[in-house]
């Protein structure tokens, strides 16, 4: 009887619990763009690599954890992107996830964040999953806007700034989110999205197996046909467009060293004509 309960409650939660997390491959935080013409020159980072979007890092780790803490049967790592794009969902494999997905078409180019949203939210639909998780934005587009809409799309609840993941059940879950005015606890009943913040967890390097393992991964591309998507997405439904973009402007200044005798008087110097300025 004992026996047949406990198999009962893990095949429960084994149904129940499939996390799936979205990530992006930006450019290094070192890349070195130029702007012409109106336009970046993305396909040119000057030499540096692209890179799994560092917020995400946080969310993989917690995808992982709830595999390793909350019996989820999967973390299934998502991306919207073209076959490069394959190289974050590596490192997402190597450090732990279970399954990576590439969403790839030409159809899907050009989105905007309401775009890539619906394409998503279409994706986790599919993959069966209760819990999406997100980082808090992407270093990029850095719009942080993807993490709402995309629950809006999905009609589950969104908790975004999470910091703590405090207690999951099979049907609720509550966490700890950072506000600008301290912390709050929050339940909500799954399937809920969840943005995540640094305060988070520290997450893991990938493990040299990881590694390999990731490298012989052959992964998975669900295309506009694979998926049942409501709404519109790619170039021609953005509403909005980068359809200029374009450098600050050097900022202008003049430079006077003041010389003197003594520390005293240059310090008495510069005083008077920061009193002259008005800055003091
Ligand atoms: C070359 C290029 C051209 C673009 N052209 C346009 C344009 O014409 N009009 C326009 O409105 N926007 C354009 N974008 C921006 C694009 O819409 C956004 O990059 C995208 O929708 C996500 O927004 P974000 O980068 O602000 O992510 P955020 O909302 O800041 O990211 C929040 C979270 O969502 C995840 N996430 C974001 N994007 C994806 C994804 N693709 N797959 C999985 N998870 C994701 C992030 O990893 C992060 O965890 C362009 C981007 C690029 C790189």
């Amino acid at each position: 009887m004992l026996i047949a309960k406990i198999t009962q409650y893990e095949i429960l939660e084994v149904i129940l619990m499939k996390v799936v997390v979205c990530i992006k491959q930006t450019p290094s935080t070192t890349a070195d763009f130029s702007v012409a013409g109106g336009k970046v020159s993305w396909d040119d980072p000057g030499g540096k690599p692209n890179v799994l979007n560092p917020w995400d890092e946080y969310a993989i780790e917690e995808g992982i954890r709830f595999k390793e803490n909350h019996g989820a049967s999967d973390t299934v790592a998502i991306t919207l992107g073209d076959e490069s794009s394959q190289d974050a969902l590596k490192t997402c494999l190597a450090m732990g996830c279970t399954e990576a997905i590439l969403l790839s078409d030409p159809a899907f180019a050009g989105s905007d964040t309401l775009g890539t949203a619906r394409i998503l939210a279409a994706a986790i639909k599919k993959a069966d999953a209760q819990i999406a998780l997100f980082g808090k934005s992407a270093i990029d587009g850095d719009t942080g806007q993807t993490v709402v809409q995309t629950a809006r799309k999905l009609g589950w609840t969104p908790l975004t700034f999470v910091s703590e993941i405090k207690e999951v059940s099979d049907a609720s879950i509550t966490v700890e989110r950072l506000s600008d005015e301290g912390k709050e606890t929050v339940t909500a009943p799954l399937p809920v999205v969840i943005g995540t913040v640094k305060e988070l967890n520290e997450p893991r390097y990938p493990s040299f197996m990881g590694i390999r393992k990731a490298n012989r991964a052959t992964i998975p591309a669900w295309s506009a046909a694979d998926l049942d998507i409501d709404g519109a997405y790619g170039a021609a439904a953005s509403k909005v467009d980068w359809s200029h973009v374009y450098t600050m402007p050097a900022r202008e200044g003049e430079v006077e060293m003041i010389t003197g005798d003594s520390a005293a008087d240059m310090a008495e110097e510069l005083v008077d004509k920061l009193f002259e300025e008005k800055v003091i």
